[in-house]
């Protein structure tokens, strides 16, 4: 039995187009699925849409006028096959139109040819000083820039971009199939124009409709005092520009930090290691230290200083990053003990064991705490 396709829009036969149009326009309204989430509401918006389709469509409508349904596949065959394209429910564009008053789909549209340019990350090889004082360098970069000769646009001079004649400017082209749902109908974007909706008859020499360009650019990037291995400068809009002149990325700098001879970092403090003789360590001293910056310093080493001692030198270190002030350098003390001593020496450092009782060959401890106290502090 046929559908009663007016009655399916609350009309009675020879309804005019304009009621038609009213009529489905004010049921969608309640029944679209993107404002009514019941499923029964989706099954009747698809009634709703099948009648729109059968009133709509001159011949198919005329199947409906005598008594036939333009959706089944004998019907369909006579007034010209409903699957086709442009027929059938391949016309959704057009019921889209009714409802949301013509132009887009779904509010949606072809895209626009213009799009954002990518970031792009490139890395930068520093000294200690140059991350710990700030520096400017200049990088080449391989990017993407706007082309001069179309700005964007992606045209050859003199000439504009055209309807696409596949998806009438709409971006989109709709296939539909018959399932056991009814008719299924999808969209997907225009491969003539990449759901632009338009097309270039004339590409721009330079940048064959692109709108960019590949290009070598050398870039200054100040590096602020006081970054750290691993730390990303961003410069805003030096990234690739986008397809059809879009507006472009930032660009990445990410500092890598190379090895010091002498110093070592850690955040806003420096650290190095310097070696002491034993008597040095003993006396006392006073220890030349050329800094990170040039600036010679002299490391006051106090009599006594055991090895592994740390001398903090305040504000030695490196600036802090956005704030004021310096951390301090550590220098690490290594005490060493001679390995090579020959006959006079060897005599006065038995003569000096001697006067701090720490002679060996007259255990202070001999007797007291057992062998294993003697092992722990033998000069005791
Ligand atoms: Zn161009
Ligand atoms: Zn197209």
């Amino acid at each position: 039995m046929a559908t009663d396709y007016y009655g399916v829009l609350g009309l009675s036969r020879g309804a005019s187009d304009a009621d038609i149009k009213k009529a489905y326009r004010r049921l969608a309204r309640d029944l679209h699925p993107d404002v009514n989430p019941d499923p029964e509401a989706k099954e009747r918006f698809q009634e709703v849409s099948r009648a729109y389709q059968a009133l709509t469509d001159p011949d198919k409508r005329r199947i409906v006028d005598l008594g036939g349904d333009p959706f089944d596949a004998g019907a369909g065959a006579a007034g010209g096959s409903p699957f086709g394209a442009g027929a059938g429910f391949g016309g959704l564009g057009d019921i889209m139109d009714a409802f949301f008053g013509g132009g887009a789909m779904g509010g949606r549209g072809p895209r626009s040819r213009v799009r954002a340019g990518d970031d792009a990350l490139i890395r930068l090889e520093l000294d200690l000083e140059q991350t710990v004082f700030g520096t400017t360098e200049e990088i080449t970069v391989d990017t993407a820039v706007l082309c001069g000769t179309c700005s964007g646009a992606g045209t050859a001079p003199g000439t504009h971009p055209v309807t696409c004649s596949t998806c009438s400017g709409r971006g989109e082209v709709q296939s539909v199939q018959r399932s056991f749902l009814g008719q299924v109908v999808s969209s997907r974007p225009c491969p003539t124009c990449a759901g632009t909706g338009q097309v270039i008859p004339d590409p721009c020499p330079e940048c064959g409709s692109e709108g960019r360009v590949r290009a070598r650019r050398t870039i200054p990037v100040k590096v602020p005092a006081g970054v750290e291995d691993g730390m990303r400068i961003r410069l805003t809009g030096r990234g690739e520009v986008g397809p059809g002149g879009g507006p472009a990325g930032d660009l990445y700098v990410e500092i890598r930090e190379r090895p010091h001879e002498v110093f070592t970092r850690d955040g806003e403090d420096l650290h190095c290691h310097v070696t002491l003789p034993m008597t040095a360590a003993a006396l006392g001293t006073t220890l030349p230290l050329t800094l990170l910056d040039g600036e010679d310093t002299d490391v006051d080493v106090r009599p006594g200083t055991q090895s592994g001692t740390v001398l903090t030198l305040r504000g030695k270190g490196a600036p802090r990053l956005r704030a004021t002030g310096r951390g301090n350098l550590q220098v690490h003390v290594d005490v060493q003990t001679p390995t090579r001593l020959d006959a006079e020496q060897e005599k006065l450092l038995r003569e000096l064991a001697a006067l701090r009782g720490e002679d060996q060959r007259q255990p202070a401890a001999e007797g007291h705490g057992g062998l294993f106290s003697r092992v722990r502090n033998p000069f005791r």
